[in-house]
Order: C-alpha cells, then sequence, then structure tokens
C-alpha cells in the first residue's frame, strides 16, 4: 500500500454525514451493553430506569425518540435498548417507508416487545406517519380494502412494540407524532476525555498501539462525535503504519490530521470556507443559512445539521433571528481581521 501525501487521497471530507463505505466497519466498534456506551450520562441514567421497569412488569418499553447531531450514537443507543430488553429490533429509516402498506407490513412482521427503530423519522411522509398515531397509541392499524362505495376499513391489532426515532431535528417532527412518544432523549456532543475512551476502545478492537496522547489528539480534533473519531483513527493508523513504527502518538496523529486538512480545532475545510464567507462576504453577518449555502456551494441542510451544532459550541458561530454570525473568536482563529466592532455579535 502507498499513500501519497501530496494529493488528496480520499475523497469524501471526515466530516461526511452521509454514510462512508469505511464505516462499514462500525458495526465491530458499536458498543453492546449501556455499560460499554460512553458518556451521555443524563440519557444513559434515564433509559436504564425505563428499561429495568418495563422489564420487571415484562412489558413493551414506551416509544422514545432519541435526537441529536449525526454520529452521536442513536442508532447504537437503539441497539443497546433491544440487547438489554432481550428483544428484537428491526432497523428501517423515513426515506425508505415509501407507502403505508410499507409500514403496515413491517409492524404486522413484529413480535411481541419488538423494538422498530425508525431513523431520520422527521422524513416520514405524511400518509405513512397517519398510520403511526393508531399503531403507537392503540397498538392496531386500520387498513383500508377495496375502493370506491365498496371500500371497507377493517382495524388489525398489532402487538405492543416500542418505536425508537432518531432524528437530527426534532423541531422538524409533528406535534401529533412528538407528542407520542413517551420518552425523548437528546444526545450532546461528547467531551474529549470521552472521545478519548472510545477512540482508545476502538483502538483495541482494531489491535492498534496507541499512546494516551495520541488518543487525545483525536478526541479534541473530532468535533464531539464519536463517529468521527472513529473515522479520524482508521485514517491516522494507516499514517502510523506507512510514516512510523505503527503506533499512533501525538505527533503521528497530528501529522496524519494535518496532511487530511483537520485544523487544531477538529475544523475541516468546509467549516473554514463557511466561516470565511461570513466574513468576507457578508461583514461577519448577520446572512441567512440558505444565502450561505448557495455562496459556498453546499446543501444548508448540511450547514445545519453537521457543521454548525459544533462551531456554535466553541463559541465561533452565533444564530440570530436574522442569519448567522461569526464571532470574535472565529476571526482570531483564522487570523482575519476584524472588520469593525459594530458588526460582531459578542
Ligand atoms: P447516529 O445513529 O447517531 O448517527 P451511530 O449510533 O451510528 O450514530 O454511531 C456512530 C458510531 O460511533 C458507532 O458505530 C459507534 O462505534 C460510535 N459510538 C457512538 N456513540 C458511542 C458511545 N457512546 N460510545 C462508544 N462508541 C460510540
Amino acid at each position: 500500500m502507498s499513500i501519497d501525501f501530496g494529493t488528496d487521497i480520499y475523497e469524501e471530507p471526515i466530516v461526511s454525514k452521509s454514510f462512508l463505505p469505511e464505516d462499514a466497519a462500525e458495526q465491530s466498534l458499536r458498543p453492546r451493553t449501556l455499560q460499554e456506551y460512553v458518556g451521555q450520562a443524563k440519557a444513559k441514567e434515564n433509559l436504564s430506569i425505563y428499561i429495568e421497569a418495563a422489564r420487571r412488569r415484562t412489558e413493551a418499553l414506551d416509544h422514545v425518540l432519541l435526537h441529536g447531531p449525526p454520529g452521536l450514537g442513536k442508532t447504537t443507543l437503539a441497539g443497546i435498548i433491544a440487547a438489554e430488553m432481550g428483544v428484537n429490533i428491526r432497523i428501517t429509516s423515513g426515506p425508505a417507508i415509501e407507502k403505508p402498506g410499507d409500514l403496515a407490513a413491517l409492524l404486522t412482521n413484529l413480535s411481541e416487545n419488538d423494538i422498530l427503530f425508525v431513523d431520520e423519522i422527521h422524513r416520514l411522509n405524511r400518509s405513512v406517519e397517519e398510520i403511526l398515531y393508531p399503531a403507537m397509541e392503540d397498538y392496531a392499524i386500520d387498513i383500508i380494502i377495496g375502493k370506491g362505495p365498496s371500500a371497507n376499513s377493517i382495524r388489525l391489532d398489532l402487538p405492543k412494540f416500542t418505536l425508537i426515532g432518531a432524528t437530527t431535528r426534532a423541531g422538524s417532527l409533528s406535534a401529533p407524532l412528538r407528542d407520542r412518544f413517551g420518552v425523548t432523549l437528546r444526545l450532546e456532543l461528547y467531551t474529549p476525555e470521552e472521545l478519548a475512551l472510545i477512540v482508545t476502545r476502538s483502538a483495541g478492537i482494531l489491535q492498534v498501539p496507541i499512546e494516551a496522547s495520541g488518543a487525545m489528539e483525536i478526541a479534541r480534533r473530532s468535533r464531539g462525535t464519536p463517529r468521527i473519531a472513529n473515522r479520524m483513527l482508521r485514517r491516522v493508523r494507516d499514517f502510523a503504519q506507512v510514516k512510523a513504527d505503527g503506533v499512533i502518538s501525538r505527533e503521528v496523529a497530528d501529522m496524519a490530521l494535518r496532511a487530511l486538512e483537520i485544523d487544531d480545532l477538529g475544523l475541516d475545510p468546509v467549516d473554514r470556507r463557511m466561516l470565511r464567507a461570513i466574513i468576507e462576504n457578508y461583514g461577519g453577518g448577520p446572512v441567512g443559512l440558505d444565502t450561505l449555502a448557495a455562496t459556498i456551494g453546499e446543501e444548508s441542510i448540511t450547514l445545519e445539521d453537521v457543521y454548525e451544532p459544533y462551531l456554535m459550541q466553541i463559541g465561533f458561530l452565533t444564530r440570530t433571528p436574522r442569519g448567522r454570525c461569526v464571532t470574535r473568536k472565529a476571526y482570531e482563529h483564522l487570523h482575519m481581521e476584524l472588520m469593525g466592532p459594530e458588526q460582531l455579535e459578542i
């Protein structure tokens, strides 16, 4: 294997929210128990109580809505809930369920207490969503048989099941759907210390030797997101094998991440383009999301779901009713001159 450091060997940015081919290996890195699941203390504590209570009553767990940016562990958590409850899980996504009949088929195939996991649940279409209401509330669906005046509606009972919905944008869920979830858990970006634990654990599974300082360097630069931390680990491993003695030290991690254009804070070229565009084209903001997206040639949804949460968390970006603004910290990080104090929100 050879790596040419001069060219961009990886086409997809590391921050990409889409599922990359290399993520297929994610399965092996997924924690399988609540105990192995790092961080998210509040969500875990609440969940373990609900799980224990449902188990004692030998009932299905209440429907759960998980929300937070991509790659924070929503799918992983759904799998863990199923394992802890000792039930089966069926995994699907909002866009994959096209017609009411698709959902009816999924629901009628579930067994008592099973879990149906619907990723990107905010993307369910209206007609499918309407089938879901009675299914969640009464464990029944109404099926129309026949057409025209002779059409008949029959009610079909379903096994008691748990719906786990995952979404990057809880605000896009319709109120009737949101109200039918008994439990809503918000996943937060992880701290560097938590991510270092995840990186160290993944390195153990992948059998990559790593120093504590190397794990911390990856953790610090993976923008609060376990999926990104694991992706970085795999790419840094390549560098460690080719350019060093195979061990991931702080220096090797730094060299590899620099070559991948990930800066000291974990910002990638898109983050920097976004911040620069606000500064250079809009005097630091405010600028509307769609205008900004068009300026840098990215989709607004990607900017909002993938890039903004971290930029806001580190205090580089603020959202105001009139649009996005960059902060003084962002100017300093990019070594750019302030345009004038009156243009800064903070
Ligand atoms: P989401 O469904 O929120 O997009 P995933 O559940 O697919 O995210 O998580 C992405 C990857 O990150 C998983 O394969 C897993 O290896 C890792 N991961 C996520 N959360 C955790 C965690 N709390 N502890 C350890 N690894 C995690």
